[in-house]
């Protein structure tokens, strides 16, 4: 990688790697790279702090002795120092000292709550947890993005409608804990004078908690000041752990509401017979700070911006090295590519550049050569065994996290039903990743730092030795193939209808099958049996529609309903127990789903019961068996190649078979008894036998010719739908000549789908009955294809149409598309 140094920061980069070792004994051997959590203190301002406490007395404040008057000198000065350290005018600002930041944003909260009539809150989605907090004591409150923030900036208030006369509180952060975006300062200004909107006051809350550390906050435009600035000072300077309240004072009288009052923050009390006290009002925080101030810790604060200054110079300087060393080290970790050209990396925070000012933070996660997310827990287990000090998981930034990794409220509530906790090691969920990995930079960072970081990513993630066939298409196009996916069904209630993946949508594939397929079933309430199309072919009327956005399973009924019944329900999709019956009770007795005896989750609602058994005019209940299943919550696949699949088997079958007229000489199972175990391993959900079915148009248009020719009464083409397939494969167009003969899927022993080769291995044909003959789109059952395929398609008796598949990639989840090509082998 590019080792050049900027001129403008390689002097600053020689100081700090001079004394590093010096000023930072307890880092030895390792690289901390976790600013925005906590910097560490220099080993001198230590030394200056003891020594101002072992040769000054402090007194506790408030009394007229030379340790308490030192004491108050001290604090009065320290107060000032820290206003002049953002450029406030004490004339127009006030500083209370509060433990943390999120300490500061509680007495902001505490008086807000105080108001008549509460306060409404929106907060910006990156917002720090400590913010969104604010929300449970307010009114109404919102979660916005930038785009709902710039909107509000020009005028159109997210609360217009509510019409209140209430305050409102808005809050963002001025930088990303979780992956260094800045937002702007200007937005406390014009949000404040809203005046198109009819609402009263609008009170602007900014966390500068992580803004702070890297560069200058100037306050200096009293105007454009937000209300309230909350800060922690051990994040800038690494000790004292102490926080600030910066209070615009024309903000004042939002705490003129708040009633407690402590030692130290009245002047009379008058408790016997009459109930009286008289604040002190000359400052604000002379209000606000109850009881004895942390005056040790306030007085460090005076010797960390001492030794601040001293080894670095100004935040100003601090700013200009931090981002220097944000672009060397975002530069690093994206030119990281793994032998087939693929990124380590995965980025989240803003690429920095001429327009693009973030912090000092890189928030990203990593992949492997095959795509498949790496887990956070283990890449921190190594970064701690090698000596780097970085942040992963969830950085408590909700909002933040959900938007980058495009995690959906329901996926984020499911994650957590289903025991994800943040700081557990079950960080990758339905092929998501839950967190990011946080590397971030501070005063004292080196360019070493960011270089052994960058090296130890590339050492142990970077995959150079990637297997030529699995080494994919960046670098070698696919093989053209006229073959393509035509279409991708999925049928979340087995024996429903089906839900088509629409085009552009990669779906998830997994070892059980296409993502949601036959995750739910109906049973019978009296006997548990899984109801199926073959007994109740209105099932096919049943048409449901996941989505994903909204987190919801909506199914509507087509056919004819009594008047009191619903046409559409929604289900939600996520796992949260509450929505099943307990177990130990009538919902959790085994049912029987194609002979299998399992245990699926029934739903408690009789809406949803109703809905279904009112449809099909059978006692049903809605039952979901999710993946990941133990015991008799688990079932696994049946298929497997058949006899005339085998290699013997010439020539490949358009010459009818008679019953009985199959030839005896084959061997008995197949060749491969490696294959035949993992079949027998291999999960399903409640699909019949295996993961996924295929089915192809040549074969289909040959099903079709043969009817056709026979003349029988069927009326018009079989459609695909008959055969409930999840992927129907084709020519590119209905037009190109078809590139497969029919039914040489019989012959294939893999396929590649898709840019990423994404590998499937075929488990054999799949075995049809009388259901193909229901059509799909009114329910009604005729004699056709099933007639035709049994003089066509029989084989030792039994009638085949269509391959049972799975994916054997290695990816976590490879995903499908329509219209990815296909190459059989
Ligand atoms: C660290 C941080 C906080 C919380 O600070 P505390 O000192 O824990 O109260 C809030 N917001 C941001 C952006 C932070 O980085």
């Amino acid at each position: 990688m590019d080792k050049s140094k900027d001129a403008a920061t390689s002097g600053y980069n020689a100081k700090v790697e001079a004394f590093r070792e010096e000023e930072y004994p307890m880092l030895k051997g390792s690289v901390y790279l976790d600013h925005a959590g906590t910097t560490p203190y220099p080993k001198s301002l230590m030394d200056s702090f003891v020594r101002d406490m072992t040769s000054n007395l402090y007194g506790n404040p408030h009394s007229g002795s030379s340790s308490s008057q030192l004491t108050t000198s001290r604090i009065e000065d320290i107060r000032l120092r820290v206003l002049q350290f953002f450029n406030a005018d004490p004339a127009d600002f006030d500083v209370v000292f509060v433990a943390n930041a999120t300490a500061g944003i509680k007495l902001v909260v505490d008086a807000l709550r105080a108001a008549p009539d509460g306060f409404d809150y929106a907060y910006h989605q990156a917002s720090h947890t400590s913010l969104v907090g604010i929300r449970e004591e307010a009114r109404n409150s919102l979660c916005l993005d930038d785009r709902q923030v710039e909107e509000w900036v020009t005028g159109q208030s997210p609360f217009e409608g509510h019409g209140e006369d209430r305050p409102t509180l808005f809050a963002y952060p001025a930088q990303s804990n979780m992956d260094g975006s800045r937002f702007p300062l200007r937005w406390s200004e014009t949000i404040r004078w809203d005046t198109k909107s009819s609402r009263s006051r609008t009170y602007t809350l900014l966390d500068a908690a992580a803004y702070v550390c890297s560069l200058p906050l100037d306050l200096s435009c009293v105007e454009k000041a937000p209300d309230f600035t909350v800060l922690s000072f051990y994040k800038i300077f690494g000790f004292p752990d102490l926080g600030a309240l910066i209070v615009r004072r024309q903000a004042e009288e939002v705490f003129n509401t708040s009633k407690y009052f402590g030692g130290g923050t009245v002047d009379m009390v008058v408790c016997l017979k009459e109930q009286w006290h008289a604040p002190r009002n000359q400052f604000l925080h002379e209000r606000l700070e109850h009881g004895t101030l942390p005056i040790h810790n306030i007085i460090a604060l005076d010797a960390a911006m001492d030794a601040h200054q001293r080894l670095f110079g100004s935040m100003k300087a601090v700013s200009k090295h931090t981002r220097f060393l944000l672009k060397r080290l975002d530069r690093g970790l994206r030119s990281i590519r793994h032998g087939n050209d693929r990124h380590v990396c995965t980025i989240y925070s803003p690429e920095p550049g001429p327009q693009v000012d973030g912090g000092p933070v890189v928030a990203f996660n990593i992949r492997n050569s095959q795509n498949a997310w790496v887990s956070l827990a283990e890449v921190e287990k190594l970064a701690t065994l090698k000596g780097f000090h970085i942040r992963t998981g969830g950085v408590c930034n909700p909002g933040g996290i959900a938007s980058a990794l495009g995690l959906e409220p329901w996926e984020m509530r499911q994650n957590f039903s289903s025991g994800f906790r943040c700081g557990t090691d079950n960080d990758i969920t339905a092929g998501k990743p839950t967190g990011i990995i946080r590397a971030s930079l501070g005063a004292m960072s080196t360019i070493s730092d960011v270089d052994a970081f960058v090296d130890f990513i590339a050492e142990f993630y970077q995959d150079l030795t990637i297997p030529p066939a699995l080494a994919v298409p960046t670098i070698s196009p696919p093989i053209r193939t006229d073959l393509v996916v035509r279409s991708i069904s999925i049928y979340p209630i087995k024996s429903c209808g089906h839900f088509q993946v629409p085009p552009r949508v990669d779906w998830e594939v997994r070892p059980e099958g296409l993502a949601w397929d036959r995750e739910w079933c109906l049973v019978h309430q009296g006997t548990g049996q899984a109801l199926s199309q073959k007994r109740y072919p209105k099932m096919a009327l049943i048409r449901p529609a996941l989505d994903l956005g909204r987190g919801e399973l909506g199914v509507r009924y087509i056919g004819e309903t009594g008047s009191h019944l619903p046409r559409e329900i929604s289900i939600p999709l996520s796992k949260n127990p509450s929505l099943f019956r307990p177990p130990a009770t009538l919902g959790s007795r085994s049912s029987r789903v194609c002979g299998d005896e399992i245990l699926a989750q029934t739903y408690v609602s009789t809406e949803i019961n109703d809905f279904f058994s009112g449809a099909l005019g059978v006692p049903c209940m809605l039952a979901r068996f999710p993946p990941g299943g133990q015991g008799k919550s688990m079932r696994h696949s049946k298929a497997h190649l058949q006899k005339h699949q085998l290699p013997l088997v010439t020539p490949i079958l358009k010459t009818p078979h008679l019953p009985g007229s199959f030839p005896g000489d084959r061997p008995p199972s197949p060749p491969d008894s490696d294959t035949e175990r993992s079949a027998q391993e291999r999960r399903i959900l409640l699909s019949n036998e295996s993961p996924i079915l295929a089915i192809t148009l040549p074969s289909l248009n040959a099903l079709n010719a043969e009817i056709r020719r026979t003349g029988s009464k069927h009326r018009g083409e079989i459609s695909p739908d008959v055969f409930r397939a999840n992927i129907v494969i084709g020519p590119a167009s209905d037009t190109t000549r078809a590139p497969i003969e029919p039914y040489v899927e019989d012959t294939w022993s893999d396929l590649r789908i898709g840019d990423d080769a994404h590998k499937f291995e075929m488990l054999g044909s799949c075995r049809r009955c009388h259901m193909v003959c229901i059509n799909q789109e009114t329910a009604e059952k005729g004699e056709e294809p099933f007639v035709t395929l049994s003089k066509t398609r029989r084989f030792d008796g039994k009638v085949f149409f269509g391959v049972h598949m799975a994916v054997t990639s290695k990816t976590q989840f490879p995903s499908l598309r329509v219209g990815d090509v296909v190459v059989p082998s």
